[in-house]
């Protein structure tokens, strides 16, 4: 756990009254009147939407795509902070966005992506965060590395900044999967177990890549504790300029919050702590019953890789691996444990079993006798 950051839990950013951020908007900035008209139908369809998002720089994958509109969006968010009392929030890749969008007065400043995975741009845009108080978001890298998604967060602490936030967005696999971005859900998890106070926004947009998976993954990320979400919108989602499939209209994004189950992490009802601890009571127990078991197992295969020597056997034998993964995997399938699961699983023991034999081996090698 990382003590010494100090954090503003997300409650006290004066953002919003509900227990959830919610943050949207179109993709891009395009025209000053698909600004406006977004917003508008927000506040009339959305009311929960407290703060409007609006790429004005666009890191687009390919050149030749629309790059955004560049500073003069900026002015159109100030004209919506303005007209609608919507807080505005625009993504920033280096110094001169992040001065430009404060001149603007933009309320939440995120960064991208594209921009997390590279510390010299993070350490750009910390320095020109120094002695400023704003809020920030840090979207994950678009690959699953927690310590440069740490590192790009820790660099805009270190510049001052305490209303800080993360944004999971989902991972790039180069793969044509079922997302557009991968979810990490144990990443994010990981990243909350380090960081209990800095809040994580979901972005279902870009993890989706696709409107019909909004509803699920939104409802995935309230379930795990998410502090919010940022979900693209835009009044003509088929015509916009960038990320069309993934955008909804505001009445369509008002939908998909009125279908989200909001449940608390303590339950309403007193009972309900006499039951989660009885539950974790019995849950600790079969974990070390689990652990003593895999302990019990290792001390057996010691035993194993102490005979193969003497018989100057290889640690691997593949039939026998595919046998016994075989014969386990058909065990799990009747016991209703999930295929996948089991076999990564079973992967995990193997390995182990690999590494007590290599240990076991080398110290025979060297004439010691093994530790038990
Ligand atoms: C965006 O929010 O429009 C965006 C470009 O997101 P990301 O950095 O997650 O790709
Ligand atoms: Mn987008």
């Amino acid at each position: 756990m990382i003590d010494n950051m100090k954090l503003v839990p997300i409650d006290q950013w004066g953002l919003t009254d509900k227990s959830h951020l919610l943050i949207s908007g179109p993709c891009s900035a395009e025209t000053p009147e698909q600004v406006m008209q977004t917003a508008k139908d927000l506040v009339k369809h959305a009311p929960e939407v407290k703060v409007f998002r609006a790429g004005i720089w666009k890191p687009r994958t390919r050149p030749n795509n629309f790059e955004g509109i560049g500073i003069e969006g900026l002015s159109w968010l100030q004209q919506v902070k303005q007209e609608t009392g919507l807080l505005t929030s625009v993504e920033v890749a280096n110094a001169n966005h992040v001065y430009e969008a404060l001149k603007h007065g933009i309320d939440i400043l995120w960064v991208g992506a594209r921009t997390t995975v590279n510390p010299f741009s993070v350490q750009d845009i910390a320095n020109a965060l120094r002695g400023v108080d704003v809020p920030v978001l840090v979207k994950n890298p678009i690959n699953p590395d927690l310590q440069l998604w740490l590192g790009a967060i820790e660099r805009i602490h270190q510049a001052g900044i305490t209303r800080l936030g993360a944004i999971h967005r989902g991972f790039s696999s180069g793969q044509n999967g079922r997302f557009r971005n991968a979810p990490v859900w144990k990443l994010a998890i990981e990243l909350k177990r380090i960081l209990p106070d800095l809040p994580i926004i979901c972005d279902p947009s870009h993890i989706c890549g696709k409107r019909d998976l909004l509803l699920e993954v939104s409802q995935k990320a309230l379930d795990l504790a998410m502090d919010g979400l940022m979900i693209e919108s835009h009044p003509n989602p088929d015509e916009a300029w960038s990320d069309k499939d993934q955008q909804v209209t505001p009445v369509a994004l008002s939908e998909i919050l009125h279908e989200l189950k909001v449940r608390k992490p303590e339950g309403v009802d007193p009972d309900t702590v006499d039951f989660l601890s009885m539950y974790r009571d019995e849950i600790d127990s079969i974990d070390l019953e689990i652990l003593d078991t895999i302990a019990r197992r290792g001390k057996v295969v010691e035993k194993i890789a102490q005979y193969k020597k003497e018989h100057k056997m290889t640690i691997l034998q593949v039939n026998r691996w595919d046998e016994l993964l075989k014969d386990r995997l058909a065990v799990a399938k009747k016991l209703g444990l999930d295929d996948k699961f089991s076999k990564e699983l079973y992967q995990q023991i193997h390995l182990m079993s690999i590494r007590i034999q290599t240990k076991v081996m080398n110290e025979q090698k060297n004439n010691k006798t093994v530790n038990p």
